[in-house]
């Protein structure tokens, strides 16, 4: 048993044993108390393979307690004694279970892992969907493109908010496949649009960080554009204001290179981070879009109001186009568009719907 909990720790970490069946691990560091879950579930995992001894096979189960300093102790005594009582009461749960100390984490943690657990298995379930949400030019009304947006309609949790999930997925890596599979699906939707003559504008995809920072990034965009035969001129690539400005040398050279493919690329969400203006000039971008937090209260807000004329006249002299986001009145429609925004996208014009909805929506567009 030793030598198992021992193949699970870090050298850094102190595994000793107490005495009996008891050991008592010390993680000294650690990111997250969900990295400490995810520990305890190996350690569990590690145990509940039987042992050989003698012929026999004999089976062991796990309880594991969990205290953290400085919230549950701060001196070793108190820290033992807290996790002990924890122990306790994952025995009672029914064993091959872990418990934090305090009843919030545990819950906070046990949410998670399941959460977790279902993500991983929503691709292969086949549980995402891509929903559609229409672009328009503001000063004629037409559409311009769409947005795709992800949806995950889980069969226990019903529909769950990519706010909810996409953090997440972000944190364990699994956005990687999840916006693989959005990348190829929108691209699949917007080259059978161009074909069939009902949409040659751009269909917007949203890159989180960690896709952006993917090393096979290049590799499986070129397989999404073999598969799927998409023109790279009807794609748009989102991308958050503080995944662009957080590491300037690298995202240059890679928005060159996606440039180079013939993707635009928008800048999402801006006006919510920190842009070093020099910087942005510098940027192979088309498109600038105005954070929902800004154009919500216009026009009669006269702070957002002058927030918003700012970017404008910001992306004017960078030559670059303006999409406001979250556009749910006449009124802030008719703003924008006096002030010189180009494209806007919200509530006013069209939720965002299914494939199909939008091609229902396309087709009442057109008359
Ligand atoms: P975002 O890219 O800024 O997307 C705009 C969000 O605003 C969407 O939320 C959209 O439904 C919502 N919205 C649009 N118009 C209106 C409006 O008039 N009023 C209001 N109140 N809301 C409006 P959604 O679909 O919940 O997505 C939230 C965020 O999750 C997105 O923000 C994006 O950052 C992320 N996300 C969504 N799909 C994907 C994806 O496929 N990949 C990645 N990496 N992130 C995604
Ligand atoms: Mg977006
Ligand atoms: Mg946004």
């Amino acid at each position: 048993m030793a030598e198992r909990l021992k193949s699970c720790v870090r050298k850094s970490d102190t595994l000793a044993r107490l005495g009996g069946d008891e050991f008592v691990l010390v993680q000294a560091d650690f990111a997250s108390t969900a990295e400490v879950a995810h520990l305890a579930e190996k350690i569990i995992r590690e145990l509940v393979a039987p042992l050989t001894l003698e012929g026999h096979d004999i089976h062991v189960t796990t309880s594991l307690g969990i205290a953290l300093f400085p919230e549950d102790g701060l001196d070793a005594k108190s820290l033992m004694k807290n996790a002990d009582t924890a122990m306790y009461q994952a025995k009672a749960a029914g064993r091959n279970a872990f418990r934090f100390f305090d009843a919030s984490m545990n819950t906070r943690a046990v949410e998670r892992l399941d959460l977790e657990a279902s993500l991983r298995r929503a691709i292969e379930r086949d549980e995402f969907e891509v929903y559609f949400q229409p672009k328009v030019v503001l000063a004629t009304g037409k559409v311009s493109g769409a947005e795709a947006l992800i949806r995950w309609k889980n069969p226990e949790r019903g529909l769950v908010s990519p706010l909810d999930f996409i953090p997440l997925a972000e944190e364990t890596g699994l956005i990687v496949p999840i916006g693989e599979w959005v990348l190829s699906e929108a691209c699949r939707h917007a080259a059978r649009w161009r074909q069939n003559g009902q949409l040659n504008g751009r269909i917007a995809i949203n890159l989180s960080a960690r896709q952006f920072q993917d090393l096979h990034l290049m590799e499986r965009i070129e397989g999404i554009l073999a598969t799927t035969k998409v023109d790279p001129a009807n794609i748009e690539l989102e991308l958050t204001e503080s995944v662009v400005m957080s590491n300037p040398a690298e995202t240059i050279d890679i928005l060159k290179e996606l440039r180079a493919k013939g993707f635009s690329v928008a800048v999402d969400d801006f006006g919510t981070g920190y842009s070093s203006l020099s910087y942005l000039k510098r940027l192979p971008i088309s498109a600038l879009k105005i954070d929902r937090s800004f154009v919500m209260d216009l026009p009669g807000d006269a702070d957002d109001a002058a927030i918003a004329r700012t970017i404008l006249n910001l992306a004017r002299s960078l030559g670059l186009e303006t999409v406001a986001e979250g556009v749910e009145t006449v009124e802030q429609a008719n703003y924008l568009s006096e002030q010189g925004c180009n494209l806007a996208q919200g509530y006013l014009f069209g939720r965002p719907m299914t494939a199909r909805d939008f091609e229902s929506w396309l087709a009442k567009d057109a008359l």
